[in-house]
């Protein structure tokens, strides 16, 4: 008993440590940026929002696929892993498997909006119809006849989620299926015999997805901030409280990114345009320059303030 609770003890300091990660240079297992997972939203058979002449999926790829070589010549120290290259389809478990597998320290995942069209009535004109009264007798009546039609709706602009902090339970659960990506070797044998609802690593697990959520939120503050800097209208970082499962499923903090609304006619052309996808990939990579520069350079500190989001798109 006695020996349990010292073990405890050492364990849960080793792991503040751990968890903190500042304290001593040698264990900071993963404390920077080595891999990022980059994943093209949708693909194959679910082709995601559609636009007047394009889909979701394909605006997907192209950035992600863009992103990916700017990457690799602006941050090269850096690993990056593509959950796909090409128009494939794999369930959101598969593409959450993927990118802990690859033992990912960041997950970004690429999307574009879409927001349903406006539907308009107006009276067109009158029209005579033969109808029974409330007596059964047949009357002739003048009835008004309308028109409806659907607008593009108005909605623009980019928006970085991550996930709601009342999903934390369920980034703990990935977290404990996922333990080997970020306990070093040593920890991990401690903590071998140990269940995994062990107060201890609980407490680690806990640190870390807040570790994860600050960090998530940092990130998704980043990418608007630069878009801004596009000129881009910013509908900010949030939180879906409905939860976006594969930002809970990946042990690793993580943030979608929706580049535009492909629902919006001018933004359809921007986001298919080169320039628009040159403008996108830029913005994201100059704030996961900064996102690693923080990590890397300080320990940051800072406090999250993401509003919840009202949801209702993908
Ligand atoms: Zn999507």
């Amino acid at each position: 008993m006695l020996r349990l609770f010292f073990f405890t003890l050492v364990g849960l300091m080793t792991l503040e440590g751990l968890a903190n990660g500042e304290n001593d240079p040698k264990k900071q297992p993963r404390q920077g940026v080595r891999r990022i997972v980059i994943d093209a939203g949708h693909g194959g058979s679910d082709p995601g929002a559609r636009g007047r002449y394009s889909t979701e999926k394909d605006i997907c790829l192209a950035i992600s696929l863009r992103l990916e070589q700017m990457l690799k010549q602006e941050m090269p120290d850096v690993d990056i892993y593509m959950t796909r290259k090409t128009d494939i389809f794999d369930p959101v478990t598969v593409k959450a498997r993927m990118a802990n597998e690859a033992k990912g320290d960041l997950f970004v995942s690429i999307h574009v909006n879409s927001a349903e069209g406006i539907r308009h009535r107006e009276l067109s004109h009158y029209e005579t119809r033969t109808v029974r009264n409330s007596k059964g007798k047949k009357i002739t009546k003048k009835v008004p006849v309308y028109r409806t039609w659907t607008s593009p709706n108005p909605a623009k602009g980019t928006e970085t989620f991550i996930w709601g902090n009342n999903k934390n339970e369920e980034k703990l659960g990935a977290m404990q299926e996922n333990e080997n990506l970020y306990l070093d070797s040593v920890s991990a044998r401690e903590l071998a015999d140990f269940d995994p609802y062990d107060p201890v690593k609980f407490q680690l697990y806990s640190l870390k997805s807040k570790q994860y959520f600050e960090r998530s939120a940092l990130l998704a503050m980043t990418v608007e901030e630069e878009f801004q800097k596009f000129g881009r209208i910013s509908r900010k970082a949030q939180q879906r409280q409905k939860g976006i499962w594969v930002l809970h499923a990946v042990a690793m903090p993580a943030v979608l990114i929706e580049t535009g609304f492909i629902s919006n006619p001018e933004e359809e052309d921007y986001l298919n345009s080169e320039q628009g996808q040159i403008e996108i990939c830029t913005a994201i990579v100059r704030a996961l320059k900064r996102y690693k520069f923080s990590l890397e350079n300080k320990s940051s500190n800072s406090q999250s303030s993401i509003s919840p989001a009202k949801g209702g798109q993908r």
